[in-house]
């Protein structure tokens, strides 16, 4: 099932940046040297690079939409420098540029929605199998019957839809569309950084092919930004992998232990977990228990007064205010500690599915909804005098051990007795 809050728009900011930048740069004229030496060698020193990168990190599908973006490019180029030094373009330009247009979008779209499932090897092998079966197809029938594939590239098959502005062949738009709604349709149901880049690269690349003999360097700049930005995402998620939680989607323990690193003088430092949660598993099962985990963690990073939530493993979260005081933050995490016990949470019971709409209906305003809820306790410590995160950390542990102590359910700050528990609770339901 699609979680709709997963979709970022973090994931797509740094191909949209690659992207802009490669617009800008290709609209740029009277390039000097240095550029358009750089322009001459970045797709091939991109491709190394990221290519290594992607294969030290054993990801073939990025290594092989690299190679496929790589070697339009490499087809393409030999023939705009045909057409720069020469005035005119080659013979075979047409069917090449055609053909390019029309295989490009097509296997950037499969390479792209062909996910690893098979022994690494074995995945190769096949990712291989298909480029060279297409390579060799096409080219096997460009130089047998070059002047009828011509034809049947650029026939007009539906005029009725042909625009004036179109400069592609009337095949490639249908391919692009098709790839496009691909893209989308996986980045939809797994939202993710790599999925976001396939999609803002195959728009880079739509971009490109109708200015590959109008704008100079355009070829050169946009095949090594949708490189870029297939190698940028692998990073993206490599960073997310190390400093993100994959259930709860809240960063880490490791995330929390860099952020310790840099808290300045001032910092309030609170332990929260919920409560009786085995018991909870065990009646409810682990699955409902990742569900509500997941809850947990999606208000708990709703907190105010400049706090951040992280999960600092199982069923416990750390929460960070740095530069505030213990009397500003105690109200905010009063608040959050009643927004989640008073949350009624309604079950997604796969076994329980109805059949159909009107069952579906009837159950959600009957009597057959399940819903649960928990509670969590929260253990509070502010920095004072000389200590370092770790200490504080450690009592904020403390005043959480308190509060289960205390009965649970409820906010404790380092040092506060039980009675100063229930009294502050009392005061915050007034
Ligand atoms: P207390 O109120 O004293 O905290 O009781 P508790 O049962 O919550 O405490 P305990 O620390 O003994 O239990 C933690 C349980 O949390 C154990 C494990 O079943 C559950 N848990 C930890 N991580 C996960 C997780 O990722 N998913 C699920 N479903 N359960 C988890
Ligand atoms: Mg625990
Ligand atoms: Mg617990």
């Amino acid at each position: 099932m699609p979680r709709p809050s997963a979709v970022r728009f973090s994931h797509f900011l740094p191909s949209l940046l690659l992207l802009l930048a490669g617009l800008a740069a290709a609209y740029v004229k009277d390039l000097n040297v240095f550029f358009t030496s750089l322009f001459n060698v970045l797709p091939t020193l991109v491709l190394l690079l990221g290519g290594a990168y992607c294969a030290v990190y054993r990801r073939q599908r990025e290594l092989f939409l690299m190679v496929t973006v790589y070697i339009a490019y490499f087809l393409l180029d030999t023939q705009t420098d045909y057409y720069r030094d020469n005035g005119k373009v080659r013979d075979d330009a047409a069917v090449v540029f055609h053909l390019c247009c029309l295989l490009l979008p097509l296997l950037f779209g499969v390479f792209a929605a062909w996910q690893e499932r098979t022994h690494l090897f074995q995945d190769m092998v096949a990712r291989f199998a298909v480029l060279l079966a297409v390579g060799s197809v096409a080219l096997g029938l460009e130089q047998s019957y070059p002047h009828a594939l011509l034809i049947w590239l650029s026939e007009i098959r539906w005029p009725a839809l042909h625009g004036a502005w179109m400069s592609l062949i009337q095949l490639s738009y249908p391919v692009f569309i098709g790839s496009f709604l691909l893209l989308a349709y996986q980045y939809w149901r797994n939202p993710r950084p790599l999925h976001a880049a396939q999609l803002v690269g195959l728009l880079g690349l739509f971009w490109m092919l109708p200015k590959t003999f109008i704008l100079p360097f355009t070829l050169n700049i946009m095949c090594s930004q949708v490189m870029l930005m297939i190698a940028a995402a692998v990073a993206h998620e490599a960073y997310q992998m190390a400093f993100r939680d994959e259930l709860t989607g809240l960063p880490g323990r490791r995330a929390l232990n860099e952020r310790m690193q840099r808290l300045g003088r001032n910092y309030v430092l609170a332990m929260s977990d919920v409560d009786h949660f085995k018991k909870f598993n065990d009646t409810h099962g682990h699955d409902v228990g990742d569900q509500v985990l997941r809850l947990v963690a999606s208000k708990l990073s709703k907190i105010g007064g400049g706090g951040k939530a992280y999960r600092y493993g199982g069923e416990e979260f750390a929460l960070v205010f740095a530069g505030k005081t213990l009397e500003e933050c105690m109200p905010h995490l009063e608040v959050i500690r009643e927004s989640i016990a008073t949350y009624n949470i309604h079950l997604r019971n796969q076994d329980s599915r109805p059949q159909d709409d009107s069952q579906g209906r009837q159950r959600r305003s009957g009597t057959h909804a399940s819903s649960v809820s928990v509670t969590v306790s929260i253990g509070v410590a502010e920095r004072i005098e000389q200590r370092t995160p770790e200490e504080v950390l450690k009592s904020a542990d403390q005043a959480l051990y308190s509060a289960k102590g205390a009965g649970r359910n409820c906010v404790m700050a380092f040092g506060q007795t039980r009675r100063g528990a229930v009294r502050m609770e009392a005061a915050t339901v007034e």
